[in-house]
């Protein structure tokens, strides 16, 4: 008997079945744009050799107007469809079901073509649409069904047609982006024209036995967005008109309110789609932060949807099903859903990737292989380096031990979990800490691993990690001063007015964690929806609440500082920076850039700009938190070195500079693999 009944349950379209209830939502990697057909099949081969009931590639552009920017990928000739058939076929030796994603961007194309209802401008691109005539718009929809029927040449098992997160078919149906007064537009039964439109037509041109989804946007989170009455007369009508599963859409991309951010608590969002259970017959698909088989099989068992679709958590652990029919779902890894190596990558232009699992979309190029000759490896640090190494080495049949002085393993993982909104570095160490129980590699908790200790292997690995970097501040040694590990481990007593010098990853963190009064909105959904304003579309047109976002007051009032003087957490992720900042505003935190520090004293920190020490400024502040990054922890190596030992020296004890788990667990794996 499975733990995971409803999640394991076959799901039986009619013509078709799905082995399970788990979709592999669309996901942009950047492959197919890199052309190399080989890689982007095995990438979803492995995919479907994992179990998943059905996979959604990334967006494909129906045509050249719609693309997400001049470029993206579609099926415009013979040529891509022989190339997308050596994609469906490996997913098909491998048992596995693939639907084609078409993604018309509208407005949000990133290219001076773009073409939308209306020529309204979207404030996440510089270039103004074209609107559309009538000649036009049956343009799109000949060119989006052509697609679909392209996609079946290619032996798709489906496609489907986005029609949400504010992209072209989105943009018709709300008054936000479609003021046309032709059939277009008006009224709702004329806004709504165009998607009925085109899945009637879709399934004319595929006819009867191919799948159909219709990704339908449940809850815009924009203004003058859907109203609840206008989603089910879409999902009735787009229902009628041919699909086979309504799958659901969270949020426009402009929207102001995280959606799948690790802040953003798990399956945030399955109410909404659990409202269309029972308005529809076709199967419904929920969506958004379900990361584990635990919280897919609750969303079902709650009757929230027939079906979940999860995309991130496959980037992390291709073998994510497989592991949970073998009841071995502690050893899925997990998504942390910290964008850092997929939407990350995707927005800048980068092939996708993941920080728990850097061989996500690199299945060709990092292989992990039985090693030929076994050898004797000491890893010294179990931080996300020294652990992605040692456990790739153990994987390969290496013998491994592992030194670390701290009596657990995790290293800065342990501090990033301390901060609200990144629970999930909870889980990221349980994990770990599961796959070293499974392993062989011998662990020492608890020992400073010493060049003598060293001796006898036949590699050695430093993964030492990082020291707090100095800043040599006046009065840093005063007792109103603490550092960031004094905070977030060693819980350390912070008063009620906190000055945060240096506003990098960790300044950002301790902020958060200061503005708290140890609660945390992710664990309280209530709470979260109530900071961030999400409301019921039932009662406000897209889902805001009319107040707005209505946050706690602060735990204290914080300000954060730097020396450059550009806007505070400009490097930070770029696509959750946003969120950081808007979480750190909503608290009112006073952010400082441009400062030179002049000293600490009792009334807090003094502080001066420009050149010219220019403006001095007190910065009233009972505890002063350093927060000024990072140097390689290196006395280890450089000892080795010194005594002429080879050693190969990983994560922050080889770059501090800019750190991050993604670096470290890349360079590690990468590391073990070759050796
Ligand atoms: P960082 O990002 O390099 O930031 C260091 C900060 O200290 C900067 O604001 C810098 O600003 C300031 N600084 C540098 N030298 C200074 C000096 N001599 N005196 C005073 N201020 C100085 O480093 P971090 O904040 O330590 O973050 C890196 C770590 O954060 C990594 O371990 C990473 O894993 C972790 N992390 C990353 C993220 C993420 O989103 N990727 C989030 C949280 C934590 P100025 O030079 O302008 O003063
Ligand atoms: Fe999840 Fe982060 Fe990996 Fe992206 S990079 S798949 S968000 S763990």
């Amino acid at each position: 008997m499975t733990q995971y009944p409803h999640l394991l349950a076959p799901l039986d379209l009619g013509f078709t079945t799905l082995k399970n209830r788990v979709l592999m939502g669309s996901m942009h990697t950047g492959l197919e744009e890199a052309k190399d057909w080989n890689r982007v099949a095995e990438f979803y081969a492995e995919r479907a050799r994992g179990q998943v009931g059905l996979m959604v590639t990334g967006g494909m552009a129906p045509n050249l107007e719609g693309g997400v920017y001049p470029g993206a990928a579609g099926l415009f000739t013979d040529d891509d469809i022989a190339n997308h058939k050596i994609v469906t076929d490996r997913v098909h030796d491998a048992d596995g079901k693939i639907a084609m994603q078409i993604l018309h961007a509208g407005r949000y194309a990133y290219g001076p073509e773009c073409v939308a209802p209306s020529a309204i401008k979207s404030p996440i691109s510089p270039f103004p649409p074209k609107e559309l005539d009538e000649d036009g718009i049956e343009k799109q929809i000949a060119d989006i069904v052509t697609s679909a029927a392209r996609a079946q040449q290619a032996g798709y098992d489906g496609v489907e047609i986005m029609g949400s997160e504010g992209y072209f078919i989105n943009q018709f149906l709300v008054t936000h982006t479609n003021k046309r007064t032709d059939r277009w537009g008006g009224s709702y039964e004329n806004r709504m024209r165009l998607p009925i439109e085109i899945m009637r037509r879709t399934r004319q041109a595929v006819g009867p036995n191919f799948i159909i989804i219709y990704r339908l946007s449940m809850i815009d989170l924009i203004p003058d967005g859907s109203t609840w009455d206008e989603v089910v007369e879409l999902a009735k009508a787009i229902e009628a008109a041919g699909a086979t599963i309504i799958n659901t859409g969270i949020g426009w991309h402009e929207a102001r309110i995280p959606t799948i951010a690790t802040s953003v608590p798990r399956a945030a969002f399955a109410w909404v789609t659990k409202k269309l259970m029972g308005q529809v017959s076709i199967p419904v698909i929920t969506s958004n932060r379900i990361n584990t088989p635990e919280v897919g099989e609750q969303v079902l068992a709650e009757g929230c949807a027939d079906m979940i679709s999860m995309a991130r958590p496959f980037l992390a652990d291709s073998h994510f099903v497989q592991k949970a029919i073998d009841s071995r779902s502690d050893e899925i890894a997990p998504c942390i859903a910290c964008n850092q190596a997929c939407l990350d990558h995707t927005f800048s232009g980068k092939i996708s990737s993941c920080l728990v699992n850097p061989r996500a979309c690199y299945e060709t190029d990092l292989v992990i292989k039985p090693a030929e000759t076994a050898k004797k490896i000491a890893v010294v640090g179990a931080g996300p380096a020294g652990l992605s190494a040692a456990l790739t080495a153990d994987e390969r049949g290496h013998d491994v031990t592992l030194f670390d002085k701290a009596d657990e393993i995790g290293g800065q993982l342990n501090m990033a979990k301390q901060v609200p909104g990144k629970e999930e570095f909870w889980g990221f160490v349980d994990w770990y800490r599961t796959m070293l129980d499974r392993s062989n590699v011998t662990l020492h908790l608890g020992t400073t691993a010493t060049a003598d200790d060293l001796t006898g292997f036949d590699e050695v690995i430093i993964a030492t990690g990082v020291l707090p970097r100095d800043p040599e501040i006046q009065g840093q040694d005063s007792e109103n001063v603490v550092s960031y590990i004094d905070v977030l481990r060693k819980n350390a007593k912070v008063g009620e007015k906190v000055a945060i010098i240096g506003a990098g990853g960790i300044g950002f963190d301790v902020a958060e964690y200061l503005v708290h009064h140890g609660e945390s909105p992710t664990e309280n959904l209530q709470a979260w929806k109530e900071e961030w304003g999400v409301g019921d579309p039932q009662d406000q047109r897209g889902g805001l609440r009319p107040e707005g976002p209505q946050p706690d007051a602060p735990a204290r009032q914080v300000t954060l500082l730097q020396r450059k003087s550009e806007k505070l957490g400009r490097r930070l992720g770029k696509t959750t920076g946003w969120i950081h900042r808007a979480s750190l505003k909503m608290k009112n935190v006073q952010m400082i850039g441009g400062v030179n520090y002049e000293r600490i004293d009792d009334l807090g920190l003094h502080v001066s700009f420009g050149e010219a020490r220019e403006n001095p400024q007190v910065i009233e502040a009972d505890t002063v938190v350093l927060c000024a990054g990072q140097v390689p922890e290196r006395s280890l190596a450089d000892e080795l070195q010194e005594r002429n030992v080879t050693i190969h020296v990983i994560g922050g004890a080889d770059v501090a500079a800019e750190l991050d788990a993604k670096r470290a667990i890349n360079q590690g794996t990468r590391l073990a693999a070759a050796l």
